[in-house]
């Protein structure tokens, strides 16, 4: 496996680079993440913001605050609409320094293959007709 993990939007406007291999890949039924995509739920891939550069152009953001009182960050392209980032919204008030990760959608991956997902969250929030990789861990 390459040492790192590249990917952008569709039309290329927007690049980005994990600089380490990231950390981790889950799926989030949130609703939140439901409006992000569009669908039932979003495959994430994610590691330290350390290791995260933006390499090209800057994406479109918007906040939402979570169930858990936290503002998160979502970003996308702003030419092909294009779901890209979910990060916290760093303000010294609801993070300890263990929370500071980027999420990328896992469709953006140059190599969607790449990684495969640990389990699942917020699955009580997915639509009756959502299906899950087998064997997943399911947290409610
Ligand atoms: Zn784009
Ligand atoms: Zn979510």
């Amino acid at each position: 496996m390459p040492k790192t993990v590249t990917g952008g939007c569709r039309c290329g406007a927007v690049r980005y680079e994990f600089t380490s291999l990231p950390t981790f890949m889950h799926i989030c039924c949130c609703r939140d993440c439901q409006y992000f995509t569009g669908t039932d739920k979003v495959f994430v891939v994610g590691g330290p913001r350390e290791s995260f550069e933006l390499q090209k152009g800057s994406p479109r953001t918007y906040e939402v605050v979570a169930d858990s009182g936290a503002t998160i960050v979502r970003a996308f392209c702003d030419t092909c609409g294009c779901s890209l980032l979910i990060y916290p919204k760093i303000d010294g008030v609801f993070y300890k320094p263990e929370d500071d990760v980027v999420e990328v959608c896992a469709g953006t991956l140059d190599d969607p293959s790449a990684f495969s997902p640990d389990f699942a969250v917020f699955v009580s929030r997915a639509p009756s007709w959502t299906a899950f990789p087998k064997g997943l861990m399911l947290h409610e």
